[in-house]
């Protein structure tokens, strides 16, 4: 069965052909490490993971590449703002640590996720010199100019600037609201800054190198085409992110790559809808900012919301409650014991379950339909016809997609009875929003019902902690 996947560049289902036989070149754009990553961005890995997983599924080697932002990235939209690397810090040695300590979190993240971490990492900063040789070429190309302050692309000069998001260069300003013209010398609102110079607001900007226009920094758009060529080639097969990069972000990388070298940075351009609380997506300056951590401190595994991802199609919005959280970690324990009931077996080859793989490889060669999948799981080993190993070979060849853990799961659920019950869960969770919107009697009583269901709430600063009485 083919596998079809949706690109954004050509608004369709497309049948997935690699540009060399048997091996994709796959690029994801990675996380700016100024801060933890919130449950939205770990959305999109996860989406980008089981595209991966899907891909070694249908027997193709991967070869993935992701930057990781440690210098350029602005607060603002269109060059506006200040870096937001360089916002909590005091010296070039300080970005360095903050860098470091978020690449740690967020690698650690991953791993809770069971995201694979594609390897090296690449940071920003470690790919100046490709980053220059890029910017001197779109000079010499006619394509980017340099002013007092910085070296811009020229969008105008770059005939299909709007084609992923079918935006013309008119709509993307009136969207925009290009306000704070920080150069006057910029010819037009949307160009955007390749290099930046140590003048004005950047006077004392801490990381910097020598470039042929001075001591500067990169923009930010133009590490994932240096790094995306220089790791994979170009073009390459599939480019991925969440859908907050189509307007801007991926508009600026392919039109850089494309002009600098007159071919296209990639064929395939798949893109993560939001994850999404109250219609609003999660995002720092939204104030509705959840890490992995907090997730864990009032119980949840990660995997709890790997499940409750996998639940959803990467294309639609997820929204999240902690009630829908509470729903997915009671739908993987339910998974677990089910599997848990049948580790013990044998696995059989496939007879009464032959119809099983058929039905989810058409789920999953679907632009990756995930929920129908996990649909034909669940449905599998709820099978009571099937015998248990059978339903044994079915779980570790779906779990290859999934990355639930299920084995290991189900080692731990035989070894660990005493699990804090869904139920209890679901209580701290809906008394954590009570108190949250200051109904402290209501919360208490939860606490009561907490303690009758033989467990205690600690509260931590962290928040709170449930704990066998
Ligand atoms: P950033 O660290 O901001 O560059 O974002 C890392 C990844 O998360 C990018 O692919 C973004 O498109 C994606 N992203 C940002 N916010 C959300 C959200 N609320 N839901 C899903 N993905 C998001
Ligand atoms: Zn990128």
């Amino acid at each position: 069965m083919p596998l079809r996947l949706y690109n954004t560049l050509s608004r369709k289902e497309e049948v997935f052909k690699p540009l060399k036989k048997g091996q994709v070149t796959l690029y994801t754009c990675g996380p700016t490490v100024y801060n933890f990553a919130h449950i939205g961005n770990l959305r999109t890995y996860i989406f980008e993971d089981i595209l991966e997983r899907v891909l070694r599924w249908n027997g193709y080697g991967v070869k993935r590449a992701m930057n990781i932002t440690d210098v350029g990235h602005l607060t603002g939209d269109s060059d506006a703002g200040a870096d937001k690397m360089e916002q909590a810090a005091k010296t070039a040695a300080d970005v360095k640590k903050i860098a470091a300590k978020y690449t740690r979190a967020f690698a650690s993240d991953m791993r809770k996720l069971n995201n694979r971490l594609p390897r090296p990492l690449a940071p920003a900063t470690k790919f100046i010199p490709e980053q220059i040789a890029i910017i001197k070429l779109l000079l010499k190309r006619g394509y980017a100019y340099e002013t007092p302050a910085a070296v811009y692309f020229d969008v105008r000069k770059f005939k299909n600037y709007g084609r992923l998001s079918g935006q013309s260069l008119k709509e993307k300003l009136t969207g925009a609201r290009e306000e704070v013209v920080f150069d006057p010398a910029k010819r037009h609102p949307a160009d955007f800054a390749l290099w930046f110079k140590l003048v004005g607001r950047f006077k004392n900007h801490l990381l910097h190198w020598r470039s042929p226009w001075g001591w500067g920094f990169p923009g930010w758009h133009i590490e994932c085409s240096a790094i995306s060529r220089a790791l994979l080639g170009q073009p390459f097969d599939i480019h991925t992110g969440g859908v907050d990069h189509i307007g801007t972000h991926h508009a600026n990388e392919i039109a850089q790559s494309a002009a600098a070298f007159g071919k296209p940075l990639a064929r395939l351009w798949m893109h993560g809808e939001f994850l999404v609380i109250d219609a609003k997506r999660m995002g720092k300056s939204e104030g509705n900012f959840l890490t992995i951590a907090e997730l864990e401190k009032r119980g949840f595994s990660p995997l709890a919301f790997r499940y409750l991802v996998l639940g959803a199609h990467y294309r639609s919005k997820l929204n999240f409650t902690w009630e829908s959280l509470a729903a997915a970690a009671s739908g993987l324990k339910n998974l677990q014991a089910q599997y848990a009931a049948v580790a013990k077996a044998k696995p059989s080859a496939l007879k009464l379950g032959k119809k099983y793989p058929a039905a989810f490889e058409r789920a999953i060669s679907g632009d990756l339909g995930t929920p129908e999948a996990l649909a034909i799981f669940q449905k599998a080993l709820r099978d009571k016809k099937l015998p248990a190993g059978e339903k044994k070979t079915l779980a570790a060849e779906f779990d290859k997609i999934f990355g639930l853990d299920l084995a290991k799961g189900a080692r731990g659920f035989a070894r660990r009875p005493e699990a804090i019950p869904e139920k209890v869960r679901q209580l701290a969770a809906r008394r954590e929003e009570l108190r949250g919107n200051k109904q402290f009697m209501q919360a208490d009583a939860l606490r009561q019902e907490i303690e009758q269901l033989g467990y205690v709430l600690e509260d931590t600063p962290n928040g709170p902690v449930i704990k066998p009485k």
